[in-house]
């Protein structure tokens, strides 16, 4: 079976990892802010701020902002649940946007109409691995003074017009769960430029404390470990040559299946989190994959917008279609070349195909 996706972990992380556990301090300490230095010098931002999950740090990040009861916040129809369930934290409401059929992002034409004078903030997903149209997202933004929080939980290390992913708006947030671009098990963290919201998502990280036992807002503990801290700046060290294995196997796929390729857009680094195809009878063609050997992922198969938790009204026809359509297929860094040959042997071999 050739996995969808596979840890990449080595001597190096172990050792990092054991040394650890050897000092004896184990939860948030020197480590972690070793690993926020380095990860703000590769984001390319002033600040970065560790949190136990990406889940946690789209939840500071909103929670950093003053994103409450009552404020509406703008995001795409199609991503993973967290992208919008942060704003339900704060007791806010998500209005979604339907995405553009090419890249699977928040379609930046939609945005306008769906503002209101509650609107307060834009979360654009960068889904797998490609970045939204910042551009059009930003200006819109500027124009209806919105904070922008970029999802890069699928995109470390992706860039828009030669700029970082999560550099780009107000804050990034990213995630290193064991299947992202780099991994440190469970782990977040949050960039950004702006010095009062990095000091506002320290203390809300942890329990909203400014002095010890002092706790000026409400804060959770949404603590990374040194542990975690120790894997993620290995991993950030191995951070382009990972993204690299990913590009070169997705650019193999692209020469050499014989179905529609996912569209890149000429003005990003698209880091391939996933190499999404869209078929049309999608059941026949996974249990082909299953009968072959090859692992797969459907990355969603229920849009965030027709969630009956969040309730939304419109209609959301690209993401909607989207959801019964794609399906990634391995283009993780650990497969060797005979992986990826047999995956294209398996995927054009499908005879059902439109
Ligand atoms: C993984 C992911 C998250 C959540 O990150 P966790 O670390 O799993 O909490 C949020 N948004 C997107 C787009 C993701 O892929």
């Amino acid at each position: 079976m050739i996995q969808l996706t596979k840890p990449e972990i080595g001597k190096e992380e172990i050792e990092a990892v054991t040394e650890v556990l050897r000092s004896g301090m184990l939860a948030q300490g020197e480590v972690v802010e070793e690993f926020e230095r380095e990860f703000a010098a590769y984001i390319g931002t002033d600040y970065a701020i560790a949190t136990n999950s990406g889940t946690s740090a789209l939840h500071t990040a909103l929670a950093s902002v003053g994103i409450k009861e009552g404020d509406e916040v703008i995001t795409t129809a199609f991503s993973f649940f967290a992208t919008a369930s942060c704003v339900l934290m704060q007791n806010a409401t998500p209005v979604f946007v339907d995405i553009d059929p090419k890249t699977y992002n928040i379609d930046p034409f939609r945005i306008e109409a769906n503002l209101s004078e509650r609107t307060k903030a834009i979360i654009p997903a960068h889904l797998y691995g490609q970045p939204c149209e910042m551009s059009e997202i930003i200006d819109i933004a500027k124009e209806h003074n919105l904070i922008v929080i970029e999802d890069a939980a699928q995109a470390h290390g992706a860039e828009y017009k030669a700029i970082r992913a999560g550099s780009i708006g107000d804050i990034g947030v990213f995630s290193f769960y064991a299947t992202k671009n780099i991994i440190t098990g469970e782990g977040g963290m949050i960039t950004t430029n702006n010095e009062v919201i990095a000091e506002r998502a320290r203390m809300i990280r942890n329990h909203g404390q400014t002095k010890r036992y002092f706790h000026e807002c409400l804060g959770y503990n949404y603590r990374m470990t040194n542990i975690a801290a120790a894997i993620g700046l290995v991993q950030l060290q191995k951070i382009d040559m990972l993204n690299l294995k990913r590009m070169s196997n997705a650019r193999y796929y692209g020469e050499q299946l014989n179905l529609k390729k996912p569209y890149v857009s000429p003005n990003v680094k698209h880091v391939f989190h996933q190499y999404t195809i869209r078929v049309k009878d999608r059941d026949k063609f996974i249990a082909h994959l299953e009968r072959n050997g090859v692992g797969y992922g459907i990355y969603y198969p229920v849009p965030l917008s027709s969630q009956p938790l969040f309730n939304s009204q419109g209609v959301f026809d690209v993401a909607e279609l989207a959801s019964k359509e794609v399906v990634s297929i391995p283009v993780n860094p650990s497969l060797k070349r005979a992986d990826v040959e047999k995956v294209v042997k398996v995927v054009n071999s499908y005879e059902g195909r439109s």
